[in-house]
Parts: C-alpha cells; structure tokens; sequence
C-alpha cells in the first residue's frame, strides 16, 4: 500500500498541536465570595494556574479585611471609632488619610451632600440594625449640629474635628477603596483579568477582547429587570440605590443615604450608577449624586471627567452625563 504522504503530515501535526496544547499549564478561572464589610463580596479571577489565583484571590480578601479593621465604625479600635471618640481629632494611618482626602473633597465639591460626618444621624436611624424607626425631629436635628464639610479637617495624617460630638461614618467611600486595595493586590500577584463586586460596587480588570466586560444595572424597582447594559475596561460601575437597604413606613420607603440638610433619606432619586476610574471615587460621587438629584448632580459629575453617571429619578426617568452614552452597550 502506498503512504499518502500530506495525510501523515497533517496527521503528524494534528498530534503534534495536541501534544503542546496538553503540556501547557491550564488556564483557569476561579469564584470565590466572602461576607465582608457587611456585604457579599465576590471575586472573578483568570489567566494564570488556579493555585496562583486561589492564592492571589486569597490575599485581595485579606487586604478588605485589614482596610475594614481600619475604616469601620464596627470596629472598636479602628482608626474611624478611634477619630470618633476623641474630642478634638487623632492620627490615623495612611489608608484612612487616602480615603479621607477623598471623601473630604468629594464632600466640598458636593455643596455637603456628601457627607462624612454622618455617623450620629445613621446611628440614630439605625437603618443597619433589626429595628429601624423614623426619629424625633429635634434628636435629628441634634445629630446634625456642627456636621458638614468642613466639620472634619486634614493635615497630612492628623484629623481634626470641630466639636467633640462628631461621629465618623466613612459608608459611603470604605467598600470603594478597599476594593481598588483588593484590585492593586491582584495586580501585583500578576493578575490581568479579573472582576470584584462588593454590593454594587465593582472594578473590571482587563481589556478581554474576546469576551468584554458587560455590566447590567439593575432596575431599581423591577428587581429581574437589566436597565442598561454597559461594557467597560479596568473601570470601576458603582450603584447606589434605595432598594438595598429600607424600610417602609406609612407608605414612604427609607432608605440608608441620607441627605444632611434635612436628616431624612434623600428623595430625589431612586438610583445612582457611576462609571470611573477608581471605586473609590465611583462609591463617593454615587452617593453624592444621589443626595443632589438629577440635575444638581449632572452638575457635580461635570467637575469629574473620568466619571460617568446614569441616575433613575425619584419619577423613573433616566439621566446620563453626556460621555455615558461612550459606555453604553446593546443589552
Ligand atoms: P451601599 O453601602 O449600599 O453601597 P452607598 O455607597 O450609597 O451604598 O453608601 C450608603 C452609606 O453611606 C450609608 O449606609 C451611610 O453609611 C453612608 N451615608 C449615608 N448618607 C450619606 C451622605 N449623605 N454622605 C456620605 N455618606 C453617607
Ligand atoms: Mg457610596
């Protein structure tokens, strides 16, 4: 019998291209999720052997952890209990100066609708805890005297408060930052692909050309409904909303963001998605925009250009900033 020679070439190279594609260590993909700074926190990561990313994956966990010890007011010796039960103000370590200047800015910019010096009024509220109640007026207004941006002051490391009844409440910026921390670890652990959701707020890592990051925000009122469908790229998508955490009473929903002008949720809006670079700013100016509203807060997101906004009012009507429409992908 006569060998068919170009059969056996591409028969031996058939063999050839399985042979190296066995001998090549696997590319993985590993989900891992722990509760964490009160919420479910959920951590994609690909591209490398699965123990590099168990072990990478590990550690980003381990960072949200440190940060929450640090920057929760459920922590008795955090740096933000710490600054609260002092009279004039205390040191603080860097990562809490890092979210502070942040926070501090963001609350200038905002006009005070965000808010850093919130922590009496939520307590009072106790929207975190098994009964929440609406409260008196005059405790409400208690809790807000001497509040505001400009209650809370930062040189360097040293914090200083305008009166001694000052309670600290980081909420609205802590998960952002730490999982921009938790991102950084995964990069160093030389991971290019990966994605953390911490109750709404996300980072994508990697540009995926193959499969790109799409991000469906939710609907604030049709849980199993997708509002819009975004595709983005080592970008942060935060949302605030009023749907998470609430209560109802007397047919009006409250909710945990509260505007520090009147003490009472914020009632412009039923949800806040920010597309920008970091999570950290992402979770501040979702926060604040939704304090503000559509239009006030179309305003601030001018101040931002590595930010974007989609904002479903208190009505359901939608409002994007004008680059918004760059991010927008068909659902
Ligand atoms: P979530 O915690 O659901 O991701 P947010 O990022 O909007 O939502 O943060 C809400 C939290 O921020 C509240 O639980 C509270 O701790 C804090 N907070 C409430 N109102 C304000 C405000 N006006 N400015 C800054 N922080 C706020
Ligand atoms: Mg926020």
């Amino acid at each position: 019998m006569a060998w068919n020679r170009p059969l056996i070439i591409v028969l031996l190279a058939v063999l050839l291209a399985l042979t190296w594609w066995r001998l090549q260590p696997e590319d993985e993909e590993i989900r891992r999720s722990r509760l964490i700074m009160g919420t479910v926190v959920e951590i994609m990561a690909e591209g490398l052997e699965s123990s590099k990313l168990e072990t990478a994956v590990d550690a980003a966990f381990a960072e949200i952890a440190r940060l929450d010890k640090l920057l929760s007011v459920y922590h008795q010796d955090s740096d933000v209990s710490r600054l609260s039960q002092s009279d004039n103000g205390s040191q603080v370590t860097a990562e809490t100066a890092e979210v502070l200047a942040l926070g501090l800015d963001v609350a200038l910019r905002s006009g005070g609708g965000f808010d850093l010096t919130l922590g009496g009024l939520k307590t009072l509220w106790g929207i975190d805890g098994e009964s929440p109640s609406i409260p008196r007026h005059d405790a409400i207004a208690a809790a807000l005297i001497g509040t505001g941006p400009t209650a809370l002051t930062l040189d360097g490391r040293q914090v200083t408060k305008r009166i001694p009844e000052l309670q600290i409440d980081l909420g609205g910026i802590a998960k952002g930052y730490a999982v921009d921390r938790a991102i950084a670890v995964l990069k160093q652990h030389g991971i290019t692909s990966a994605a953390i959701n911490a109750g709404g707020d996300m980072y994508l890592l990697g540009q995926r050309p193959q499969r790109p990051w799409r991000i469906g925000i939710q609907h604030p009122r049709e849980k199993d409904d997708v509002l819009e469908t975004v595709q983005v790229s080592d970008q942060a998508v935060v949302t605030s909303g009023d749907y998470e955490r609430f209560f109802v009473q007397g047919g009006i929903r409250y909710h945990h963001i509260f505007d520090p002008q009147s003490g009472f949720p914020a009632r412009d809006c039923q949800s806040v998605t920010i597309i920008a670079d970091s999570v950290a700013l992402g979770d501040a100016l979702a926060t604040a925009v939704f304090v503000l509203g559509p239009e006030t807060g179309l305003q601030l997101l001018t101040q931002y250009p590595q930010a974007e906004g989609l904002i479903v009012a208190a009505d359901g009507t939608l409002h994007a900033s004008p680059g918004w429409a760059h991010y927008r992908a068909a659902p």
